[in-house]
């Protein structure tokens, strides 16, 4: 697949609206993780250097359409003007009088950058009127936003759709890695998945369900397929209603023969805390109002076994509550597992990344960290998403 890229773009003098993921960490009114604002560094200097009039665009959390005052973008311009040894601009929206004006007055080479575009519920809705009014702010847009390429929103691809669009060097190297494992993959593949966004996961595993050698599957995203297969969950996160679906999953890899592995022995406690009494146990003695927090030494141990006879592994979302040491071993067991291991190896997820960085493991131990979660397993199971669609050629 190829793309558009700003490289074969004159961007001298031109308003270049970049849509960025910005989505970091704050604490103190500080940013905490600079990770995500790095990323986009080289494609921001190309802009730079080019001199174009840069307005950045950007979601921080879940804000559901209303301003909320913690999740302002004021730090988020600080970190990127004291990264980028440069002064970056910030207005308090992102359309309307006040951004139009600040555009009118940007300088080539100069950086303005917009507030949280989801103060606006037209965001997420992909509102036409909105794109519109983002669109009509810049001459062509960049996107370098991985992690919502997934995701059909005003800014990921609404106002895309109405400018020349390109693709930034973040998203490219992005598109480069994924395609790789997608066509010549090296087999066993594997695929490991947890964490508790099971709603985004489950579908994509059916889908991934025939590709894959191995599946290991734990976290909150285990629960429900334990449940699936008839167990008591107690009082453990997961989803009733997915119940049909995993069942749909665990019938079709057993046709097809699949290594299809859900936990066997799980972590549980009747608190989510530190101190919390926990309890080592098969998965079917979890009963009353217990709750299973992370996978057992078993199941590790399985896991691992697996790992070991891989060549290629995808691993997006934690095994456990891993936030929390009592329920980090599983979570740890693997990240530990993935990194020494000879395949090539794929990871991704917001938390997933943090489990690492927590754990002290360098994110250079694995073949590629996607800044995306479900856009990379979206992307690896070969569906066209919206954000990298507006930046195709031939599109
Ligand atoms: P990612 O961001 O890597 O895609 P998710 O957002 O889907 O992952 O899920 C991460 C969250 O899942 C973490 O906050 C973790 O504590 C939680 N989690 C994983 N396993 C469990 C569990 N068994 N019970 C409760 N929460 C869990
Ligand atoms: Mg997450």
């Amino acid at each position: 697949m190829k793309i558009r890229s700003i490289k074969s773009v004159d961007v001298d003098n031109k308003k270049v609206l970049i849509r960025v993921d910005f989505n970091v960490p704050l604490e103190n009114g500080q940013v905490s993780d600079d990770t995500r604002i790095k990323a986009t560094l080289p494609t921001l200097q190309h802009l730079i250097d080019n001199r174009a009039k840069i307005i950045i665009i950007t979601h921080l959390g879940r804000p559901e359409g209303k301003v909320v005052e913690e999740l302002r973008l004021d730090p988020v311009a600080k970190k990127l003007a004291e990264l980028l040894g440069k002064e970056v601009k910030k207005v308090n929206d992102c359309i309307g009088p006040e951004v139009e004006s600040a555009i009118e007055e940007l300088q080539p080479g100069h950086l303005l950058l917009l507030e949280n575009v989801r103060f606006h519920a037209e965001e997420t809705d992909n509102s036409e009127e909105f794109s519109k009014k983002l669109a009509a702010l810049a001459d062509l847009m960049v996107i370098d936003s991985f992690g919502t390429a997934h995701r059909a929103h005003a800014s990921t691809y609404g106002a895309a759709k109405l400018l020349p669009a390109y693709g930034g060097f973040l998203i490219e190297k992005e598109i480069q890695a994924l395609s790789q494992v997608m066509h010549d993959v090296e087999r066993p593949l594997t695929i490991i998945m947890g964490g508790a966004k099971i709603e985004t996961k489950i579908g994509i595993m059916r889908k991934f369900v025939s590709q894959a050698d191995h599946f290991l599957v734990g976290g909150g995203l285990g629960n429900t397929f334990l449940a699936a297969e008839g167990f008591d969950v107690g009082e453990s996160l997961y989803e009733e209603d997915k119940k049909g679906v995993a069942q749909e999953i665990l019938l079709e890899a057993e046709a097809l023969k699949d290594q299809f592995h859900i936990p066997t022995d799980v972590v549980v406690a009747d608190e989510v805390k530190e101190d919390a009494k926990k309890l080592d146990i098969p998965a079917e003695d979890v009963m009353g109002d217990m709750k299973i927090l992370d996978i057992g030494i078993n199941t590790i141990k399985k896991f691992e076994e697996v790992i070991a006879k891989s060549k290629t592994i995808v691993w997006n979302g934690p095994l456990g509550l891993f936030e929390m040491d009592a329920f980090s071993r599983g979570t740890r067991h693997i990240a530990i597992a993935v990194a020494n291991s000879e395949a090539k190896t794929i990871i991704g997820g917001g938390d997933t990344i943090d489990a690492i960085k927590d754990f002290g493991i360098e994110l250079e131990k694995y073949d590629h960290v996607s800044t995306g979660g479900g856009a990379m397993l979206q992307f690896l199971e070969g569906e066209e998403l919206p954000g990298i669609e507006v930046i195709r050629e031939g599109n």
